[in-house]
């Protein structure tokens, strides 16, 4: 299933009035984060695919049309729950490690875990009856040791790597920060694939296998 992923700067290639000659076989969008609403709602109303997103850390109500948006209008928020679209099961993280007290979208290991928590029932529910807890985990951050850098700002989350230790997702896609010189922003821990996008991606998911790994 091919999914467009957008995450942190506009792309002129997305934005832009051939959306959908260019990307005609998009079944579902994704948004990792740190990207205007309007941008969004120009892409789910374009495809015509379900949009889920998280926020990241630079995230910030926009004015519009005399209306004070808080979030992208006809787009799935994914954080703090999973969510089933395209056949696939779906769950998210938003936000980066808190650097600036006060700031939205920024949040301690604790509170991340915290979060985790509330996904815990619809997880462990998903694995007893669909044989597996979830497929993609869709974050801003990536997890410690991943695709991460040194500065407090973005230093990936540890409990994200207790997440996918515990959960065993098939992918988590996520933004925030910069592949290195000579990396392509792939990565595999556990088994999940780790994928790492700025401005634009068409990422290629497989579908669920129930006689593969879950
Ligand atoms: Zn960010």
């Amino acid at each position: 299933m091919n999914v467009l992923v957008v995450s942190d700067a506009v792309s002129p290639l997305v934005y832009d009035e051939a959306i959908r000659e260019r990307f005609p076989d998009v079944e579902l969008v994704f948004s990792c984060g740190d990207l205007p609403y309007d941008y969004l709602e120009f892409i789910v109303t374009a495809l015509n695919v379900p949009l889920l997103y998280v926020h990241g850390n630079h995230d910030r109500p926009l004015m519009t049309d005399g209306i004070d948006l808080t979030a992208p209008r006809g787009c799935i928020n994914a954080h703090r729950r999973v969510v089933e679209a395209q056949g696939l099961l779906i769950g998210g993280i938003e936000g980066s490690p808190r650097y600036r007290p006060g700031s939205p979208f920024q949040y301690t290991n604790w509170e991340v875990r915290g979060h985790i928590l509330r996904m815990c029932p619809r997880l462990l529910a998903n694995r007893l009856l669909k044989g597996r807890a979830l497929d993609v985990l869709l974050t801003h951050t990536p997890p410690r040791g991943i695709h991460d850098h040194s500065d407090p700002a973005h230093q990936g989350f540890p409990a994200l790597c207790s997440f996918i230790r515990r959960f065993r997702p098939r992918y988590l896609i996520h933004g925030h920060t910069y592949p290195r010189r000579g990396m392509a922003g792939r990565s595999t821990y556990l088994g999940t694939q780790i994928v790492q996008v700025q401005g634009h991606a068409l990422v290629e998911l497989e579908p669920w296998d129930p006689d593969g790994e879950g």
